[in-house]
């Protein structure tokens, strides 16, 4: 098949290695092939990345009690992109009291997402 005649869906840059391959999701018949991986992970993460995207979650919350009135916080593992705002949502409402320790668990399990949201400092109390 020459180069014109190939549609790509998706252009996937791969980011498990700094190598950096750039990967193609292409429909042939029913099915999707990817094509520009140079290794398993690389088709891996391409596969993941175009049927369910993943990314950590970074983002504040707000602090009772403490020095400061927010906290950084991130998610302990990748959660559905297409859920980030929903947990975002959910995450507005929540209020934590100080002092909180770095890597303390602020929500379990978040939407039951499968990830926990940790919070990424110290935080003394005031
Ligand atoms: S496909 Fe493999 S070699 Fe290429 S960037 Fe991804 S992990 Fe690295």
């Amino acid at each position: 098949m020459s180069e014109s005649s190939v549609s790509v869906v998706k252009v996937i840059r791969c980011i498990v290695c700094p190598t950096g391959c750039q990967i193609q999701a292409i429909p042939k018949g029913s099915d999707i092939v990817f094509e520009g991986y140079t290794c398993e992970r690389g088709l891996e993460y391409a596969k993941q990345e175009f049927y369910e995207p993943k990314r950590i979650l970074t983002t504040t919350v707000r602090v009772e009690d403490g020095f400061l009135p927010l906290i950084p916080v991130r998610t302990d593992k990748p959660i559905l992109k297409d859920r980030l705002r929903e947990a975002l949502n959910e995450i507005a409402k929540t209020v934590v009291r100080a002092p909180i320790k770095m890597g303390d668990i602020l929500i379990e399990n978040i939407l039951e997402l499968d990830s926990n949201l940790i919070a990424s400092r110290d935080l003394a109390k005031l």
